[in-house]
């Protein structure tokens, strides 16, 4: 049977295809069966032909796979297809998002080197490295996202990388990206994107100048809430440091969280879109109501970088953030007046989800901390799903007569 097959076609041809295209099929390699989906390849590990054919695999003197530590094929269909969406040489996948930054800091820092975080960045991220990086020898400062000076200043001779989430959470803060990776080539430095919030369908920091790109994929990759998982896109120099660190440390992706993650590519554009189009009618809905003090999304007038939002971005994303008048308690009377909408703070999912930042997710940095990075107390954030839009007004509309 393997024979018939292998004399017919059993991939796609994806000569030259288009965004679209590459979400639906890029990375899928059929086995003998004749497989229309992607197959799951849930084993731990492959048998061999011979003691030689162990060795030899072993050796890497022939190609296959040996353990799923190293590699899978459920996996490596989920990492060619990030490849190909992102315009990246390779990709790599990992247990988590954060797995994906621990593994690019692990790879490719030493002791002695620099690394330059923007202050806006995930709380975990900041803890990475903070408490455990820096107790290896790695020199971190945090400079403000979009202050371009700012980050040209802080290199030094011994910087490596430069590490920024665009657009921020929860404020939608942009940093020109372009600009960025400018300065960080002049200095002979990476520049690093956490591209979370946006995805390859709304931007490709790689085709903006960027060198790596990496994802939480748990969020709108999967896009439905339901497995931990990330990735890592860059050049192949790069990515093979990477591949050496997971193969050893072993944060690698299970097979089945990648098919999850890969079908989800599929739909990926599609829900970006909508989710995109509620977002900013949702934005636009907030601005006008009199309890709302101030609305924080990119694809709105009055956000300061509206212009960069729609040169570096296709959409403007799912967070919605909004300051309401009266300070915490009136943040927090108006997610408990809420009957729908999910009082959590994960996001990039198909439910909507409302949370206070201030008391949740930078809840444990010092008022000054929080002052700095721009998170009041009236703050309240929202990651649009794809309900009905309709339906998510009324439900904000009981917040907002909570008021
Ligand atoms: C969630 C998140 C992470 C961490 O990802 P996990 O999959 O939770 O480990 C990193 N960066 C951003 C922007 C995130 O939103």
């Amino acid at each position: 049977m393997t024979q018939e097959w292998e004399a017919g076609r059993l991939d796609s041809d994806l000569e030259g295809a288009a965004f679209d295209t590459l979400a639906v099929r890029a990375g899928q390699r059929r086995s003998p069966e004749g497989e229309h989906g992607e197959a799951m390849f849930l084993t731990s590990s492959y048998v061999f032909r011979t003691a030689a054919d162990a060795a030899a695999r072993f050796a890497g003197e022939v190609p296959g796979n040996v353990y799923s530590r190293y590699t899978n094929p459920t996996v490596r269909t989920f990492e060619e297809r990030i490849a190909a969406l992102e315009g990246a040489e390779q990709a790599v996948a990992t247990a988590s998002g954060m797995s994906a930054i621990l593994a690019i800091a692990m790879s490719l820092c030493s002791a002695g080197d620099h690394v330059l975080v923007s202050r806006s960045v995930f709380g975990s991220t900041i803890s990475l490295f903070e408490k455990y990086l820096k107790r290896f020898g790695i020199e971190v400062d945090y400079p403000a996202l979009s202050d371009l000076a700012g980050w040209e200043a802080a290199i030094k001779p011994n910087t490596k990388l430069l590490f920024v989430e665009s657009p921020s959470n929860p404020l939608a803060e942009l940093v020109d990206i372009p600009a960025l990776a400018d300065i960080a080539h002049a200095k002979g430095a990476l520049l690093v994107v956490d591209n979370c919030f946006c995805t390859p369908a709304l931007q490709q920091p790689l085709k903006l100048g960027a060198d790596i790109v990496m994802h939480s994929a748990t969020k709108y990759i999967d896009g439905q809430g339901r497995t931990m998982g990330g990735v890592v896109a860059g050049r192949a120099e790069h990515m093979k440091e990477v591949v050496g660190f997971l193969r050893t440390a072993g944060p690698t992706l299970s097979p089945f969280n990648a098919w999850v993650m890969m079908k989800g590519l599929e739909t990926l554009r599609v829900r970006m879109q909508a989710h995109c189009a509620s977002a900013l009618e949702i934005a636009r809905w907030l601005e006008t109501q009199p309890g709302v003090e101030r609305v924080y999304y990119s694809g709105l007038e009055s956000h300061p970088q509206h212009e960069l939002a729609k040169r570096q971005q296709k959409g403007f994303g799912a967070v919605v953030s909004f300051e309401v008048k009266g300070g915490k308690e009136a943040a927090w009377r108006f997610i408990d007046a809420t009957r729908m909408i999910s009082i959590t703070t994960n996001l990039g999912d198909t439910k909507t989800t409302i949370a206070h930042p201030a008391t949740t997710s930078h809840g444990r940095l010092s008022p000054q901390e929080r002052a700095n990075a721009g998170i009041r107390d009236s703050l309240v954030r929202l990651a649009i799903g794809l309900e009905d839009v309709a339906d998510l007004k009324a439900d904000l509309e009981r917040g907002l007569a909570a008021l």
